[in-house]
């Protein structure tokens, strides 16, 4: 596996590899990254990852300085994986000096995350637009995990005609029904209980929906209603939208619905969601099954 630094490094090393595909993470990887890197080699004739915990996706007050590193170990993991060539640029690698562009996506990044976290999908799509730019993957691989940002990056992708396509794949869970991030390390062994709240939720409106309901308004209640009985559960929102435009759905009809959420859980703040329509089997099959204690 070979390590480069600087984008002329990155160059080099990239004409060794024709087909590629490219794992974008910020580091402290976990099992849901690893499964990017196996569904990436299953599908490509080489493996690329990224490790860089990018500034301009965080607020002010976010976690930016605190956020989780480790990055001997995230290479061993990588290695282990089967990843051909790993990118971990310095900022200065990844924003030059007189670095003076964004890159927006309008519309889709008004809700949900884009609503709550002002600059973060800007930060998003100018970091992905440069490492998609410098990469040249043939493939890149995102998470279910980041619902909307997949969306996004699709679309940028498209607009921009970056060349790579994009990929999602399901989300990564805990045996207990917790979805892998790596902020999860924040989380103490009360507020770790706390935290199965989340996938309880979309649990229960899983089980609603699989029992015939489809208002909008209700579905949410019932996500509302399983968070509101865990007193460490702070929700910024809980959504029932159309899972390409993020708009909030009175009734789930036939292009289905994202139902997702983001929590807060002392500092931390959580995500999650599940699909509804998905069908038996499909990607979040783990979400129905009896959860295991944790
Ligand atoms: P991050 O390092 O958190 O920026 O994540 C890098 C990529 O891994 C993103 O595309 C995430 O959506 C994806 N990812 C994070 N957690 C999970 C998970 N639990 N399951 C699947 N993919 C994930």
């Amino acid at each position: 596996m070979e390590v480069v630094t600087t984008r002329a490094e990155l160059a080099a090393a990239r004409t060794a590899h024709g087909e590629l595909g490219l794992i974008p993470t910020m580091g402290y990887l976990h099992a849901g990254h690893l499964s990017l890197v196996a569904a990436a080699r299953r599908e490509n004739a080489a493996v690329a990852a990224s490790v860089f915990v990018n500034p301009t996706q965080f607020g002010p007050g976010e976690d930016l300085q605190a956020y989780p590193r480790d990055l001997q170990r995230d290479l061993a993991l990588l290695a282990d994986a089967g990843t051909d060539l790993v990118w971990v640029p310095r900022t200065q690698d990844v924003y030059p000096a007189g670095f003076a562009t964004t890159v927006t996506v309008a519309g889709l990044t008004d809700r949900l995350e884009g609503a709550h976290r002002h600059g973060h999908f800007a930060g998003v799509c100018t970091v992905v637009a440069i490492l998609l730019g410098a990469v040249c993957p043939t493939r890149a691989y995102f998470g279910r995990k980041d619902a909307q940002q997949a969306v996004v990056v699709q679309r940028m992708a498209t607009d921009l005609a970056l060349g790579a396509q994009i990929r999602v794949a399901p989300i990564v869970r805990e045996p207990d029904g917790l979805a892998l991030s790596s902020r999860n390390v924040y989380l103490d062994a009360q507020q770790r209980r706390a935290s199965r709240v989340l996938s309880a939720s979309l649990r229960a409106a899983r089980r609603a929906y699989a029992d015939g309901e489809r208002d909008g308004e209700r579905l949410r209640a019932v996500v509302a209603e399983v968070l509101a009985g865990e007193p460490c559960a702070r929700p910024d929102y809980v959504s029932v939208a159309d899972p390409q435009t993020f708009a909030e759905l009175d009734r789930v009809a036939e292009r289905g619905a994202l139902v997702s959420l983001a929590v807060r859980i002392g500092r931390v703040r959580l995500l999650d969601n599940t699909v509804l329509d998905t069908p038996p089997g499909g990607d979040d099959a783990g979400l129905d099954a009896p959860p295991a204690a944790g």
